[in-house]
């Protein structure tokens, strides 16, 4: 059994692969999306524990996906952590207004990343 599901809405194939290894290697299910109405979907279909939400998404981009997917009723509690490589002032506000829980900064350290995880699913939330 694994330990949660978490759902990886991500455009670039080399951070997909990066942290699902690095997650299944933890005892994560990692389910992947490329794009944001794939992402939609999946989300809808797999019920993740978790979403793990790139902000440069092509089509859609990741903040108002994140936002598409807290009207989402069996969605709304679910944490989205945003992925970003942007951490200009204001960022971390957008972010979090838009409905993530919190943000991860890339490039992910991948040994921090399954702590940062766990502290996420355990029901951590950051706030403005
Ligand atoms: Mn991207």
């Amino acid at each position: 059994m694994p330990k949660a599901t978490i759902l990886y809405i991500e455009d670039n194939l080399a951070n997909r692969e990066l942290v699902k290894r690095v997650l299944e290697v933890e005892g994560y299910h990692v389910v992947e999306a490329e794009d944001g109405p794939t992402g939609l979907r999946r989300a809808v279909e797999c019920r993740p524990d978790l979403i793990l939400m790139d902000i440069n998404l092509p089509e859609i981009d990741g903040l108002t996906l994140t936002a598409r997917l807290r009207q989402v009723e069996a969605l709304r509690n679910v944490p989205i952590v945003a992925l970003t490589a942007n951490v200009m002032k204001g960022d971390r506000e957008r972010t979090l207004a838009a409905g993530c829980h919190g943000y991860i900064r890339k490039p992910v350290d991948i040994d921090e990343l399954p702590l940062q995880i766990a502290r996420y699913l355990s029901g951590m939330r950051e706030h403005v």
